[in-house]
């Protein structure tokens, strides 16, 4: 049992409380006021300094054995030109004793020639075989000696481009098949717990993991559910497949994600799936990757199995397309409480937000996309025009009562909820921007809801679990230009600190 005094505790409940004492037991919170009840004096107090307390983070949307798996090999964000790309890559390998680098993150966007590298650039920086994904995991370059080792059958796979080096689409899944087998699973397992412990320090307490993706026989999905129980994070799995019969058989109640479950590309890739072209290239309107009518027909079955459906949708026209799945669904078989949701639902216009509010759809959204220093603004801004300014428009969403959440994406971005929250205070079209409230709130109460983790998660309510981030100032308190700046000094999932600043 613990007793904490002398903070504001925010707790983000429907009526908004704040309060100055929280005790928790077993992991709960067991009273929350302004004064210690008499049977508790005598005991030991906590007392927080004036510090700021609010409950415990929840990411809705991110890739957490990915992210781990990259975090096992070497981060290139923010690398800018060949010279660096090559330190880096150096430095690595001096390093690090690896049979093959796996590199993550590059953005053409920031590099001064605007193109991702080809085979041969890499084969000038390294012989040791080399794979490096590009920031959004859509695409990938190797040097020469990787691609030997994927043997000649890559040749004819769909998406390779053999005199550059560069893998898309089939051929790049294939790749990261392969490189993924070059972690051993000791590496990955440890990698693992080193990102749980990050989360934590994030502030992190729960999770929405979206797995299914490169590594064979659904081997990421098989470690996560045998070591979510060890992880400091509750974790909420999404299966990204169509093939409900592999959800029946793990017994899910959700599926969903990006990649297979995508219903487009991205903005980096030039395939989000657009009404109207890309300002740049008028025969361009992105990627669909459903018709209308097999979408229809794989949400209205996960639909009528009960299941939670989280479905990757960027572009207007994909959006739209989901917007029309999970109303097709529901028209069949209505199901008020569904919390199906629409993850990234980056390019919005007004008419799709009152059709998401009407149906009650749910938003996993990325803020960190609007200050993304791997697609910066000028670059969406010369594939979108005047739509940049559609991006995001919280505020709008939030006018609208539609449930939104943030999260990462990761390993696209660094998970980050005080940053998340910055960038949802400080939207680029400044009339999109909202309150320091409702931007904590995307990351406890509605991220809870997302998950239908209200009841235990969200809020310091008594009965909850005991997650608690300590902040050195109240976010409600300071300008909103430096919500950035607040530090986390301590975190406590069910009670226990998971996370202490001056440690
Ligand atoms: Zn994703």
């Amino acid at each position: 049992m613990q007793i904490f005094s002398n903070a504001t505790f925010l707790s983000m409940d429907k009526k908004n409380q704040s309060f100055t004492v929280l005790i928790e037991d077993k992991g709960k919170i067991c009273f929350l006021g302004n004064d210690i009840p008499k049977k508790y004096l005598g005991r030991k107090i906590t007392d927080l300094d004036g510090l700021t307390v609010l409950p415990g983070f929840g990411d809705t949307h991110l890739h957490f054995i990915s992210d781990s798996f990259f975090k096992a090999g070497l981060d290139l964000r923010g690398v800018r030109n060949l010279e660096e790309l090559k330190q880096k890559i150096n430095f690595y390998e001096t390093h690090k004793k690896s049979k093959v680098t796996i590199g993550f993150g590059l953005s053409p966007h920031l590099l001064d020639q605007k193109i991702l590298p080809t085979k041969s650039d890499l084969d000038k920086i390294t012989s040791r075989p080399t794979f490096i994904v590009k920031y959004d995991g859509h695409a990938g370059v190797a040097n020469t000696d990787f691609i030997n080792l994927l043997g000649a059958g890559i040749k004819s796979t769909k998406g390779f481009i053999n005199h550059t080096g560069q893998f898309y689409l089939d051929s790049f899944y294939k790749a990261t098949d392969f490189a993924s087998k070059q972690v051993s699973l000791i590496t990955l397992i440890k990698s693992i717990f080193v990102n749980s412990k990050y989360l934590a320090q994030k502030g992190i307490s729960f999770l929405h993991a979206c797995e299914g993706v490169g590594f064979p026989y659904d081997l990421d999905i098989t470690i996560l559910k045998t070591l979510k129980f060890f992880l400091l994070q509750k974790i909420s799995i999404f299966f990204q497949t169509t093939d409900l019969n592999k959800i029946k058989k793990r017994k899910f109640i959700r599926v969903g994600g990006c990649f297979e479950t995508a219903l487009d590309g991205c903005f980096g890739s030039l395939d989000a799936a657009l009404t109207q072209s890309y300002q740049n290239d008028s025969n361009n309107f992105g990627n669909l990757y459903f018709s209308q009518e097999r979408l229809n027909d794989f949400v209205l079955k996960a639909h009528l199995q009960n299941l939670q459906v989280a479905i990757h949708a960027i572009g207007d026209l994909a959006i739209e397309q989901a917007v029309n799945a999970f109303e097709y669904a529901l028209r069949i078989k209505p199901r008020p409480d569904h919390r199906h949701i629409i993850i990234h639902a980056c390019l919005l216009n007004d008419n799709l937000i009152k059709r998401i509010a009407h149906l009650n759809i749910h938003l996993a959204v990325q803020t960190a996309f609007l200050n993304w220093p791997e697609e910066p603004l000028d670059y969406l801004h010369s594939i979108l025009g005047d739509r940049t300014q559609l991006i995001l428009p919280l505020k709008k969403i939030l006018d609208n009562q539609i449930i939104m959440a943030n999260g990462s994406d990761a390993p696209c971005t660094n998970p980050d909820p005080i940053m998340g929250m910055h960038q949802a205070c400080n939207h680029p079209v400044n009339e999109q921007s909202i309150s320091v409230l409702d931007a904590i709130r995307m990351y406890t109460i509605w991220a809870a809801r997302l998950g239908f983790e209200e009841n235990t998660k969200g809020s310091l309510e008594v009965g909850k679990c005991c997650d608690l981030v300590i902040l050195d100032k109240n976010p409600c308190t300071i300008l909103k230009e430096n919500i950035k700046d607040l530090v986390i000094k301590t975190v406590y999932i069910k009670g226990k600190t998971v996370y202490r600043a001056d440690k």
